[in-house]
């Protein structure tokens, strides 16, 4: 039997259905999650919501493309469109983060950080970066990364009782540790970054610096926090923090065309860049990936997302209060970005962050556990938790349901019975009044 060929509107309305035809498993999954994300609270700082705009992008055609390269410069035959989606990706990533160079084809944000490590440094050289206990990330150099193999990775810390940075510090170990490489950037911490700073102690020592911004992305598109563009020589981001599809994206300002000799070749860094992603680390790029990112980009130019994170700070600052008042251990007293640290250890005896985070989940208030600056417990017990305002604020929630879930918050840690390290018990009639609470806020703030 001959199929009728589809007009492009049918394909692509219908690419849905077809997995609802075709696997009905995999679309049940799917509708469940979806069915999760809408019926319960997600606080995970990590985390963000694309919009369905970007969804589609990623579910089209262009996935099917297969090339390797650069725009005008590819190894396969039938590019000219795949390339005019990257040209527009770069492009609005460039305008979004005003930035003179950007390279939109990394995977993910670790594999951006993986692409400049490559570009630039030598087996055996040394990079100073934040230590993965004090808030960085696995990708600085982690110990069983790749990177942790190759080069020589020193740490820097928090202060013990402010838990902030301490740029003189830092200083002072640059100055020792001599590394080619300094990385800024963090998965937990609160307080604002100081760029220019960073930048002053890697010129003192000679080093390159690499701004990670994968967390605070948003807030840096919009100006609510500075930007490391011209003081980084390199920027990487996740581009799913910021809300838009998993991936990566590699940033330049005016460093960009810096003639620099890696490896004995002697070249403008920014294709010292271009050949550490191809053929360095990746193959061939996710065009579905790259149009969904062109999507996003163009999403974080309009009024809507730039109020937006503004929004995420003030709630996440009421929810710090908040905490705080009730008598938790906010570090810091507060914070400046979307993420929220709460030590529980002080709180009620046998409280770890692994606890908090399960019987918060069985109430469905999604959060995560996490391994705060100088924490005594071990990795799998964790003494904290990590609170996030990106998707709650993306739904339209304001200060008024801040408040509204920080009590919900403390009506469960403060009243579950903890038995020991892995159990936990709360009441019933205590679990279905917050399951209730959750019910109503989600269903007044459905997913955008
Ligand atoms: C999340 C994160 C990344 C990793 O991004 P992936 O796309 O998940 O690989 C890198 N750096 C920092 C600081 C992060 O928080």
């Amino acid at each position: 039997m001959l199929l009728e060929k589809l007009s492009s509107q049918a394909y692509h309305d219908g690419i849905f259905s077809a997995l609802k035809e075709q696997d009905s498993r995999v679309y049940e999954l799917i509708t469940k999650e979806y069915e999760r994300l809408q019926g319960t609270l997600q606080l995970i700082a990590a985390e963000n919501q694309c919009s369905r705009a970007v969804l589609a992008a990623l579910g089209s055609v262009v996935q099917n493309k297969t090339s390797e390269g650069f725009p005008g410069a590819r190894y396969h035959g039938g590019c000219e469109i795949v390339d005019d989606v990257e040209r527009l990706a770069v492009a609005r990533a460039k305008e979004a983060f005003g930035a003179r160079y950007a390279n939109v084809q990394p995977h993910s944000g670790s594999g951006a950080n993986q692409i400049v490590l490559a570009a630039i440094l030598d087996r055996g050289d040394k990079v100073l970066s934040l230590g993965l206990e004090q808030g960085g990330h696995p990708s600085h150099g982690g110990a069983g990364t790749l990177a942790g193999k190759f080069f020589k990775i020193e740490s820097y810390f928090v202060d013990k009782t402010s838990f902030l940075l301490d740029y003189d510090a830092i200083r002072e170990q640059a100055v020792k540790v001599r590394p080619r490489l300094i990385m800024c950037g963090a998965s937990a911490y609160v307080r604002k970054i100081d760029f220019k700073r960073f930048r002053e102690i890697a010129d003192s020592v000679g080093a390159y610096l690499l701004a990670d911004i994968s967390h605070i992305a948003g807030l840096v598109i919009s100006g609510a926090h500075s930007s490391p563009i011209d003081y980084a020589h390199f920027t990487t981001t996740s581009t799913y923090k910021p809300g838009g599809p998993r991936g990566g994206v590699i940033l330049m300002g005016k460093d960009y065309d810096l003639q620099t000799k890696v490896w004995g070749r002697d070249m403008p860094l920014w294709r010292h860049i271009q050949d550490a992603t191809f053929p360095g680390v990746q193959g061939t790029p996710y065009f579905n990936h790259i149009a969904a990112k062109a999507v996003f980009f163009k999403e974080t130019l309009s009024d809507e997302y730039k109020v937006r994170q503004f929004k995420i700070i003030e709630n996440a600052k009421r929810l710090a209060s908040n905490l705080s008042d009730f008598g938790y251990d906010v570090l810091t007293r507060g914070t400046d970005n979307h993420m929220v640290l709460i030590n529980m250890e002080d709180f009620r005896e046998a409280l770890t962050g692994t606890m908090a985070q399960r019987c918060l989940e069985d109430c469905n208030i999604v959060v995560d556990m996490i391994r705060l600056p100088y924490d005594k417990k071990p990795a799998s017990i964790t003494g904290g938790i990590r609170l996030g305002t990106p998707i709650v604020t993306k739904n339209g929630m304001g200060t008024a349901e801040m408040d509204s879930i920080s009590a919900l918050i403390d009506a469960v840690l403060r009243k579950v019975k903890i038995i020991n390290d892995r159990e936990y018990e709360i009441d019933e009639s205590l679990r279905n009044e917050v399951r209730d609470k959750v019910k109503q806020l989600c269903d007044k703030f459905p997913m955008r």
